[in-house]
């Protein structure tokens, strides 16, 4: 008898278990839309030119040893990183904590600890949201609750319904934001509806809480995808950024992302810093090198930095190019409904709409691995399965 027989048998993660699906499946037909991480024209995983070139450099470089990285990562690194989000005399103010951390996940994680520690009792996320959000809130011991973000007749933002809910939320309460492109909806604020909602966070004195986990991936600019950054940092507020480079640097595997802390002074970034380091240390202390040896040879090597930058630019050119092609399939079948949905979502991800029954039997009947809520991954889709996928769709909704 184990001392495990007890512990019970728990579901396949929602998104990583389909994943596992995909790869069992037989059909020769099938297309996996359900992770959301960038796929070539013919559907195979892509490791950016630039991260290619720099990690030759970084393995080549004589003065980067195995010795155990800072608990905060390396100092000389954060600079550049920063410059991606923060303009120059926020950074020479002294009031950013920064703190290396295992991509956005793990910033996240981190964050969340923090909160508890800080005393914040409740964290509000849109809803829907990223599947992970409410668990990694929940298990750090924090209240979890929703506010509404989508509108299921316009497929759009319930930018009321939002505002309403922020109005009922209490000082003091954290209020989870997605920086750009939202996952799973693919619906941002427009940058007037971004002014009110920072407006509402300082008249209720909320704590925001940005996960920036697609910069650059929506539009392919950095400064377009970082307007709501730019806009909470000239605020006055204080705020917390979970910064993720899995798929703007396609470094999924490399665990590599940044948490910053807007303070209102230096020595509270310095005691913020500090704290974070302690939730660090504990969990997993420190980080690992590779991935922000690479990111910081891009960001510091003008050559790369411009190769990457085009990059990015091609990345989010070739979803939206897949986001006309899909629509213009289904409409041209006359499929029933409305799919301007498709091309006004922006980023990695379309919600389609459909309902459950009708994602059974994109993944049952025709093999189109997609997540429950409806969501399909645009970096899934290429010239190749487009029309198939269309048909589909077709076929599930008549
Ligand atoms: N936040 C959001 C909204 C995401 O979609 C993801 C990835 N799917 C993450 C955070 C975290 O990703 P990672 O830990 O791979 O950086």
């Amino acid at each position: 008898m184990s001392i495990f027989a007890s512990v019970p048998q728990a579901p396949a993660d929602p998104i990583l278990g389909l994943v596992g699906r995909f790869k069992a499946c037989t059909a020769e037909k099938k297309v996996n839309l359900s992770v959301g991480a960038y796929r070539t024209a013919e559907g195979k995983p892509w490791i950016l030119p630039s991260v290619a070139e720099a990690e030759k450099m970084v393995i080549s470089d004589t003065k980067l040893d195995k010795e155990y990285q800072p608990i905060d990562g390396k100092a000389e690194y954060k600079r550049p990183v920063q410059e991606l989000i923060f303009d120059a005399d926020v950074i020479d103010s002294g009031c950013l904590a920064t703190v290396q951390a295992l991509s956005g996940t793990g910033s996240l994680q981190c964050i969340a600890q923090f909160l508890k520690f800080m005393g914040v009792t409740k964290v509000w996320g849109p809803n829907p949201t990223w599947g992970n959000h409410p668990k990694i809130f929940q298990r750090a011991l924090l209240e979890y609750d929703m506010y509404p973000y989508w509108h299921q007749e316009s497929r759009g933002l319930d930018f009321e319904g939002m505002i309403a809910g922020m109005q009922k939320m209490n000082e003091g309460d954290c209020i989870l934001l997605h920086s750009v492109a939202h996952n799973p909806t693919g619906v941002d604020p427009t940058p007037e509806q971004w002014q009110t909602i920072v407006q509402v966070c300082k008249e209720r004195r909320l704590i925001p809480l940005l996960d920036n986990a697609y910069q650059g991936y929506a539009s392919g600019d950095l400064a377009k995808d970082g307007y709501a950054q730019k806009l909470f940092t000239h605020s006055g507020l204080e705020f917390f950024i979970a910064q993720s480079f899995a798929k703007n640097f396609g470094l999924y595997g490399e665990r590599i992302g940044y948490i910053h802390v807007k303070c209102a002074s230096k020595d509270a970034a310095d005691a913020v810093l500090s704290q974070m380091k302690i939730i660090v240390r504990q969990a997993y202390s420190s980080p690992p090198q590779h991935g922000a040896a690479i990111v910081n040879k891009i960001l510091t090597t003008p050559a790369l930095k411009e190769m990457w930058l085009k990059e990015l630019t091609f990345m989010s050119s070739r979803i939206s190019d897949m986001r006309t092609a899909l629509r213009g399939a289904i409409e041209a079948k006359g499929t029933p409904g409305t799919w301007n949905h498709v091309t006004d979502q922006i980023g990695m991800f379309t919600f389609t709409g459909l309902t459950k029954d009708q994602v059974v039997r994109m993944v049952e009947e025709f093999h189109i691995y997609m997540t429950a809520d409806g969501r399909i991954s645009m970096a899934g889709l290429n010239p190749g399965n487009v029309d198939y996928v269309a048909e589909s769709i077709d076929k599930a909704v008549r």
